[in-house]
């Protein structure tokens, strides 16, 4: 599976509807693809999670770019890679910049997959044949759009809906949701929104028997976690805190949470999350594949990685319809019943559907490795 050249290509898409978190609102996505073509002829596809402002993390599509030109992709030229595994530790001259390595190293998983023949999902040591999808409602211009939101999204089929909650938009919606829905499998994300300071508010949260609080406390803190933790009988699940393998166990071992969301993205490619759920399995600590809003080629790993044993929470990973009018691969991404299924063709196991993408192009750039 030796490289023979990397495209990178920028596209622009619009969300079908604006998505509203407690830090942001998006309209559109900009999109980085990333096309690792082997000598064999086949070739591997990933997809950065970056959007265009620091908002999640501090990368963005630019800093990506830039990243992935000036240093990520000069890496791979010293010697040939043998496994995707080689990667990872071959971006380790760069420190952070987790989506840009990560849409490197899913698009070589991708190929290495395809010329095994293997499903990503098999790849990766997956064993599922289908996955449970949730899905995330952004805050809502009103509480009766919010509660219409959910019981539309139950109609669908989703096995499980996380809300999203900042401090003046958390006890009345929940209090709202619950009466209306008093059994449904029902989490909160918070983004960061809180401080310990609102640890007697947040307490107030364990009435509504949530799955879990997510992130509630700053981004880049573990140790504050673990104390609203001890204080709190909601599982606290980690987001934005964990960017490694070792970033979980010291996380693990504080008791800062007793759920962790992984997205592939987040902590630098697939080999990572593939550590993390090892890690996982052995503390007895469920996880679940948060979602970033991807096209095609990210959802397609998304379902890859959610096919491991120890995802046992309904993710992220909603329908390719739910966020895009068109979507960039072929067949798109459906649910049934509120499973999506793991497909069983070689690599990512979806075709890339390159007129859509030649169309949705903005940038371009082709990178030979010879
Ligand atoms: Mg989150």
């Amino acid at each position: 599976m030796e490289i023979e050249r990397i495209i990178l290509r920028q596209i622009k898409m619009d969300l079908l509807t604006p998505f509203t978190t407690s830090v942001g609102t998006e309209v559109d996505k900009d999109i980085i693809l990333v096309e690792v073509v082997g000598k064999n002829g086949l070739s591997g596809w990933g997809e950065s999670v970056s959007i265009v402002q620091p908002m999640y993390n501090e990368e963005t599509v630019k800093t990506n770019w830039h990243i992935m030109t000036d240093f990520l992709i000069p890496l791979l030229k010293k010697e040939p890679i043998k496994h995707p595994d080689m990667v990872l530790p071959r971006f380790q001259f760069v420190r952070g910049n987790y989506n840009a390595k990560a849409a490197i190293e899913g698009a070589v998983w991708d190929l290495y997959a395809k010329s095994q023949n293997l499903s990503l999902s098999k790849a990766l040591g997956g064993v599922k044949d289908k996955i449970e999808v949730g899905v995330s409602v952004g805050i809502q211009p009103s509480e009766q759009q919010l509660l219409k939101q959910i019981d539309g999204y139950l109609q669908e089929g989703y096995k499980r809906i996380k809300v999203k909650i900042k401090p003046d938009w958390d006890v009345s919606v929940l209090t709202l949701i619950r009466k209306h829905f008093p059994q449904i499998p029902l989490m909160a994300d918070a983004n960061c929104a809180y401080t310990l300071e609102d640890i007697d508010h947040l307490r107030r949260l364990d009435e509504f028997n949530l799955m879990m609080i997510e992130q509630p406390l700053a981004h880049d803190d573990i140790i504050d976690h673990s104390l609203l933790q001890a204080n709190l009988e909601t599982p606290i699940c980690l987001d934005e805190s964990i960017h490694s393998a070792e970033d979980a166990r010291k996380a693990i071992e504080l008791g800062s949470c007793r759920i962790i969301n992984l997205k592939i993205g987040r902590v630098g490619g697939l080999s990572e999350s593939k550590k993390i759920h090892d890690l996982c399995v052995k503390h007895d600590i469920p996880l679940w594949c948060g979602g970033m809003l991807e096209a095609g080629i990210g959802r397609a790993h998304n379902i890859a990685i959610t096919s491991l044993s120890n995802f046992t929470i309904p993710g992220d990973t909603a329908p390719s319809a739910h966020y895009w009018r068109q979507d960039i691969i072929e067949p798109e991404v459906k649910m049934e019943n509120g499973f999506i299924s793991v497909p069983d063709g070689p690599g990512i196991g979806y075709e890339p559907n390159l007129s859509l993408i030649e169309r949705l192009t903005v940038k371009q750039s082709t990178i030979c490795l010879c």
